[in-house]
């Protein structure tokens, strides 16, 4: 029998359309491998939310290969130590993985070049960061021109199916509940229970999704409703390819429609090609001149946001939804973001880090990109006077129906008063049985005074 080839997973954990899948199994008899690595990323390692999701996404991934008869050999410590150390235990011709960008990433596979035969193919993005140049051979820093020249690629190659696979006899490794990614005493997760994680899962998210793809454009601003593909964690580990996606939507609805999802996924490609060109883009701002800034060191403040105990019913809806399903509706990630970065003038970074341990989509290129575009310090951002005004948002984006079930114990105010309990008659509140202070906070801060001390903070550095 030939040597064995070494499937490396990482943040793909599925079978089809996976090129390195695809690739080692050609070669000859494969082992698949994944490895816990919560040394390389250092401080970024993978966040409570996600290990959650990671548990059940390996489990699947080793069911998948096992029903293939194979297996999912699960080993523990830095990736550029065990991946030639596995190689070498099983005498393998070479190592088969996807490129990923974050810096740590880079990092790793540099090492694990020197070690063995690494083959690295294209397949977490529509198309390589380096491949979308300007005429000059530069690279795009703004989204707009970025995609009109990514166009010249798309639409990206018909996915593949997951191939027929022969398989060497994998070594001993760990059981994935050696690693203990659950939440065990308080189960925190409990509401996670809406989420499927897994190859099969994200396909029938998808297949959901496209019952409803040609509202998009109308229904994905809208916290209320269910208009948008909630793909973003199968997505962050990889368990659909960009093009599956991709070619599923353009497939089932006319081209008019499907384009502002399009564009979406291609944030996404876009959040990696900054990533690729500012490896520290999680911790440095694009325009130096926001680490100036004097942000508060408020941490009652910073607890009110983390609870949803602000008083703002649209920002506190936002961080128990993603307290609760380790997910948040995008309109409002921007709201809550918005509102800790300027209302409360706390540290981006501090929020960046929050949303990274609970969300379960959490994702170094699109949260980096997320928190800097609302900072207002990113390459490509709304400009840092852009502050959202949490109550015009929650009126116009039609809130209602999300705050009542997120905020329960506002659930019988009026839509005319639910998006600003404070200005609402007291008898109205009475009837609601919403008290104040009391079964509801006040808001800890007033918009115009939040607005005014974000922006004389800025002013103050900017010049
Ligand atoms: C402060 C902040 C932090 C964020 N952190 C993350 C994160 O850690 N992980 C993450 O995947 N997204 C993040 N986003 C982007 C966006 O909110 C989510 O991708 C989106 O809400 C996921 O829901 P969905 O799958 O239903 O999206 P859909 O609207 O259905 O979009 C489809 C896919 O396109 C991609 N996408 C959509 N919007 C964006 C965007 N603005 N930037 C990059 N990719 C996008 C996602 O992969 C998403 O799954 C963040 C946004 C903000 C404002």
């Amino acid at each position: 029998m030939s040597a064995p080839h070494l499937i490396w997973f990482r943040n793909d954990l599925r079978l089809g359309d996976h090129a390195a899948v695809a690739g080692a199994a050609r070669a000859g008899p494969v082992v698949a491998l994944y490895v816990l690595d919560d040394e390389a990323p250092g401080d970024w390692r993978m966040g409570a939310a996600q290990r959650w999701w990671l548990h059940y996404s390996l489990a699947a991934l080793a069911r998948d290969l096992e029903a293939r008869g194979g297996a999912l050999l699960l080993r523990r410590g830095a990736a550029a130590t065990v991946v030639p150390a596995v190689a070498a235990e099983i005498g393998a011709a070479a190592v088969h993985t996807l490129t990923h960008y974050e810096a740590w990433a880079k990092v790793q596979d540099a090492a694990i070049a020197k070690a063995v035969t690494l083959k690295r193919y294209h397949g977490a993005l529509l198309a390589p960061p380096a491949s979308v140049l300007a005429g000059s051979g530069g690279r795009y820093r703004i989204f707009t021109p970025w995609w009109r020249k990514l166009q010249e690629q798309m639409p990206p190659a018909r996915p593949q199916p997951a191939p027929e696979m022969t398989f060497a006899k994998a070594p001993a490794g760990d059981t994935i509940q050696d690693w203990r990614l659950l939440p065990a005493k308080p189960d925190w997760a409990t509401g996670f229970d809406v989420w499927t994680p897994g190859e099969a899962g994200a396909a029938a998210r998808l297949a959901d999704f496209l019952e409803v793809a040609s509202d998009y454009d109308k229904g994905r601003n809208l916290p209320s409703q269910d208009g948008s593909s909630r793909l973003s964690p199968h997505l962050a580990l990889g368990e659909i390819s960009i093009r599956q996606v991709w070619h599923a939507v353009a497939d089932a609805v006319p081209a008019a429609q499907a384009e502002p999802y399009l564009r979406e996924l291609g944030w996404r490609d876009f959040a990696s090609n900054i990533l690729d060109q500012f490896p520290d883009h999680g911790d440095v701002p694009g325009r130096a001149v926001f680490d100036a800034i004097a942000f508060r060191d408020a941490p009652a403040d910073l607890a009110a946001w983390q609870r949803g105990r602000t008083g703002y019913p649209i920002v506190d809806a936002g961080m128990r939804q993603l307290w609760t399903i380790g997910w948040m509706h995008n309109r409002v990630r921007m709201i809550a973001a918005s509102f800790l970065v300027k209302h409360l003038l706390i540290d981006w970074r501090v929020g960046e880090r929050w949303f990274w341990d609970c969300l379960v989509d959490a994702d170094m290129g699109n949260n980096s990109l997320g928190w800097q575009w609302v900072m207002g310090s990113g390459v490509d951002s709304s400009p840092f006077n852009r502050v959202f005004a949490p109550v015009t948002q929650s009126a116009k984006f039609d809130a209602a129906a999300y705050i009542r079930e997120w905020v329960p114990e506002l659930a019988n105010l009026r839509d005319a008063d639910i998006h600003a309990p404070w200005e609402a008659e007291p008898m109205m509140l009475r009837a609601a049985g919403v008290t104040l202070g009391r079964t509801y906070p006040y808001p800890i801060v007033g918009h115009a005074e939040g607005r005014a001390r974000a922006l004389a903070a800025y002013g103050a550095v900017a010049g």
